[in-house]
């Protein structure tokens, strides 16, 4: 990255913690991934346990195998190979009341709104409520000027290359958008645009700790 995109995402960084800090949410900035990765790290108390929710930004640091092996913190995994789908809900169910859960956004506005867009919604439904501690890990590729850019964002990039992703692990996974890259508003039973959600702030100061990162990393 060039000096003055890395300049360019320092500033914008600054002014989103304000405004994040407006809305009652905790945030931080990390220049670098690693960086980001140690600071989350960090953060995670001992003992807990920690849901783990989908997001293709932690996935890519390696922060689930780093958390599950911090001493005295339990990982809420429901996306363990060997789970039986009823196991799987079992455990999304149970990752509701988790001490901490960790996830990304799919895009953050420049007045400091999460908006996010769920397939089965137990990512979104944490966000809101349950765990004590919500870690978000956002990338600065996911900035979004206002609202409609965010969601034009989603539902153009984010979900196609989410679908394009799950399609690798599950070859019987088919939307649409899997043959264009574009989305046709579908009603396909793997759709994974279910649920959208706009958080404007946090009744529970801090509950919510967002994490900038000025590395791009996820959708
Ligand atoms: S085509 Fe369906 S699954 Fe694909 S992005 Fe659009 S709504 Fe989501």
């Amino acid at each position: 990255m060039d000096a003055p995109t890395v300049l360019y995402r320092e500033k914008t960084a600054a002014h989103l913690i304000k405004v994040f800090e407006r809305r009652r949410f905790e945030a931080s900035y990390a220049a670098t991934a690693a960086q980001a990765k140690q600071e989350i790290l960090a953060m995670i108390p001992s003992p807990c346990t920690v849901f783990r929710c989908g997001s293709e930004s932690i996935g890519q640091l390696g922060l689930w195998a780093g958390i599950g092996a911090l001493p005295g913190v339990t990982l809420i995994d429901p996306y363990l190979p060997e789970l039986t789908p009823e196991q799987g809900v079992a455990l999304r169910r149970s990752g509701l009341s988790a001490d901490v859960m960790l996830a990304s956004s799919n895009a953050v506005t420049m007045d400091g709104r999460l908006v996010n867009l769920d397939g089965v919604g137990n990512r979104v439904a944490a966000m809101i409520f349950g765990p004590k501690k919500v870690i978000l890990l956002v990338g600065m590729n996911k900035v979004a000027s206002d609202l409609d850019c965010a969601m034009a964002r989603i539902r153009q990039v984010a979900a196609p290359a989410n679908n394009l992703r799950l399609k690798a692990f599950n070859p019987k996974h088919d939307t649409p958008c899997l043959a264009d890259g574009r989305c046709h508003v579908c009603a396909s039973e793997d759709k994974i645009c279910n649920a959208w959600t706009i958080i404007e702030g946090s009744r529970v100061k801090g509950r919510i700790h967002v994490k900038l990162c000025g590395e791009d990393l996820g959708y």
